[in-house]
């Protein structure tokens, strides 16, 4: 690193606020294995790998106002108002027969979509997003809040924490820089 030692450390944080059905069916809990939705709140903090001073101008780190356009879009227009259903949840199959275009909105995890796997998996997918943008910028984690008393929250690579899926990373929606949320 050439950044000047003595730039303080400087973290940009954005939330976003998201509205989202699943349901759990491998988990002990009845409750949980209905169709139900939680408001979300996903906050993520970014850092400039080559930190500098401010110009005197812009006074912005400028990368971030791309990367903030691009993760916002995914928040707002694909991951809101989506249900994530696990791979093996049988009601794929039914979206899929009866109703194929919706099937589109449903984000597929590997396995059931909890909260600590749906915060690597979006941990994942903003660094592909950091990855194609020339790698101006790195993420240092994620918190997603499920509900005011229930936060994940991951801070470094979410690549050790994930499910092994046997699949290239190419063939995982969430190692892919675009807007898929399925590899159906
Ligand atoms: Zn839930």
């Amino acid at each position: 690193m050439t950044s000047n030692p003595n730039l303080p450390e400087t973290e940009l944080v954005f939330t976003r606020r998201f509205s989202m059905g699943h349901r759990l069916i491998s988990g002990s809990s009845e409750r949980c294995a209905m169709v139900h939705g939680h408001n979300e709140y996903v906050t993520i903090r970014l850092k400039a790998m080559q930190p500098a001073r401010l110009d005197g101008q812009q006074n912005v780190i400028v990368p971030f106002a791309e990367a903030k356009t691009r993760w916002h879009n995914f928040i707002d227009n694909i991951v809101d108002h989506a249900l994530q259903l696990s791979e093996q949840d049988p009601l794929l199959n039914w979206f899929q027969t009866n109703e194929p275009e919706r099937a589109k909105r449903i984000i597929v995890t590997p396995g059931d979509p909890t909260t600590e796997l749906m915060a690597a998996l979006l941990l994942a997918k903003l660094n592909a997003f950091l990855a194609a943008d020339g790698g101006k910028l790195c993420a240092l984690g994620i918190e997603l809040q499920e509900t005011p008393t229930n936060t994940v929250r991951l801070d470094g690579s979410p690549d050790a924490f994930l499910p092994t899926s046997g699949r290239p990373a190419a063939q995982c929606w969430w190692h892919r820089a675009d807007l898929t949320i399925s590899d159906l």
